[in-house]
Formats: structure tokens, sequence, C-alpha cells
């Protein structure tokens, strides 16, 4: 089966810029950044999307969570504040089929986005 872009960045296979790394989650700077800091939170593990999720991800995806939490503090946006973001399927255009979470921050960002 083809990888998705993210078990390449996984498997070193596409280069990134990992700003975080364990046994089960990454944390990788995005190629496109939409605000001064843009990093992503990424399952090693696929999972295609949220409507994938099953009861057995819980812990995995509070793992991601708390790996965000970490990520955006070492980036000094505790204070200024931060936008975690799980893109959806084709209204969110969700472009890559590998679950993921945004972590926004460096600038404000509108509510609702657009
Ligand atoms: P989505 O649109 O699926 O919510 O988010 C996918 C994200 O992956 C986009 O923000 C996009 O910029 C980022 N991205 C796409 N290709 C690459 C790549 O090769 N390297 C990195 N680091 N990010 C990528």
């Amino acid at each position: 089966m083809t990888k998705t872009l993210f078990e390449q960045i996984r498997d070193r296979e596409v280069p990134a810029d990992f700003v975080y790394e364990d046994d089960e989650v990454m944390a990788i700077r995005d190629i496109n950044p939409q605000a001064p800091v843009h990093m992503l939170v990424i399952p090693k593990q696929v999972i295609e999307y949220v409507p994938a999720l099953k009861p057995e991800h819980a812990e995995l995806m509070g793992r991601m969570v708390l790996v965000a939490q970490q990520i955006a503090r070492e980036a000094g946006l505790d204070e200024s504040g931060y936008r975690l973001v799980i893109n959806t399927g084709e209204n969110a255009g969700q472009s890559v089929y590998h679950l993921h979470i945004h972590v926004l921050g460096g600038r404000y960002l509108e509510w609702p986005p657009g």
C-alpha cells in the first residue's frame, strides 16, 4: 500500500523539520506556514481522519494534545495564545489523509476562519 506523506516523513524518506518525536507521536514544522508558528502533531500510525477514530485511539489523541501543549509552550505561545485545528474531510480542506493537529500561533487568528 502507498505510504501517506506523513509516513514517508516518519520513515525519513521525505525531509522535515522535526520539533518533537517519541514512539507514537511526532511533530514537524509545516512546509507552508499559515502563521509565524505553524507546526503539525502527527500520530506515527495512520488514522485517516476524525471519522476513522475508534475508542482505542482515545489515549493517543490525548497524548497528541499534550504534545501540542508542549511544543506551543516551547515556541513561547502560552501568553499570546494559539489555535489547535484538525481539518476533517473535503469541506475543511483536508489535504493529507493522515490525521494531524495543526498548532498555529504568533499572530492574531480571526474567528471564524474564512
Ligand atoms: P491539511 O490540509 O491536511 O489539514 O494539512 C496538511 C498540511 O501539511 C498543510 O498545512 C501543508 O502545508 C502541510 N504539508 C504538505 N506537504 C508537506 C511536506 O512535505 N512537509 C511538511 N512539513 N508539511 C507539508
